[in-house]
């Protein structure tokens, strides 16, 4: 499945599927996505590559080791790869095609917005949890 940020100057192909899904009410997914929540789809490093633009991804370190990705030009978040960890995380939304997944879970509700509420069945935690004990 490919991807792209909103003007599509970077494109992105994840090969298989995502592991698991989730939202994020954390402060700082809400102010990069500018949106009540983030919504993020977690797959294998190895089967995701740049398809071109990767020379207009800039990032931002919002804590030690994590960064956040996105488009200089647009400003889109885009994903982030941690070879280390064969990790890449990927903002769903920015998918043109099916992601094939479906969230499992809210994370970090105690930072959620007031003006939201979650009309959803999927499990909440008030921070973060392991997301491979829910897969
Ligand atoms: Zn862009
Ligand atoms: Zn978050």
């Amino acid at each position: 499945m490919k991807g792209s940020c909103a003007c599509g100057g970077i494109q992105y192909e994840l090969k298989d599927k995502f592991l698991i899904s989730n939202h994020c009410h954390c402060s700082i997914c809400r102010k990069v996505h500018g949106a009540a929540f983030g919504t993020f789809g977690h797959a294998k490093a190895e089967e995701f590559h740049w398809i071109q633009g990767e020379e207009l991804l800039t990032g931002y370190q919002s804590s030690t080791g994590n960064v956040r990705n996105f488009c200089s030009r647009c400003g889109a978040n885009m994903p982030s790869v941690f070879k280390h960890m064969n990790y890449v995380r990927i903002p769903l939304a920015t998918l043109d095609d099916d992601s094939g997944t479906q969230p499992v879970a809210h994370l970090y509700v105690k930072s959620k917005v007031p003006w939201f509420d979650i009309a959803d069945n999927l499990s909440q935690y008030p921070e973060i949890v392991d997301l491979r004990e829910l897969v």
